[in-house]
């Protein structure tokens, strides 16, 4: 499941309803840790108001739930 458009819809800092995404790549992705490739951009949901970032979440939702899935087997 991707989450592609602002489930914020007002800023909790200055009630704007202006927001945004934003997407943050390249090194600054987010990796499982474990080896190369398994990493996602990170989403923000930002206020073009006041600039705060409402929620920042991955955009790859699967190669973290492969990493759970792993964990968990191996906790049975
Ligand atoms: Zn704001």
């Amino acid at each position: 499941m991707h989450i592609k458009s602002a489930k914020i819809k007002e800023c909790p800092y200055c009630g704007s309803r202006k927001i945004t995404t934003g997407i943050q790549a390249g090194y600054a992705a987010v990796s499982t840790g474990r080896f190369f490739g398994s990493s996602s951009p990170l989403v923000h949901d930002i206020c073009t108001q006041c600039g705060a970032i409402l929620l920042t979440r991955v955009d790859r939702l699967d190669v973290f739930q492969a990493k759970y899935e792993k964990q968990k087997m191996k906790e049975d």
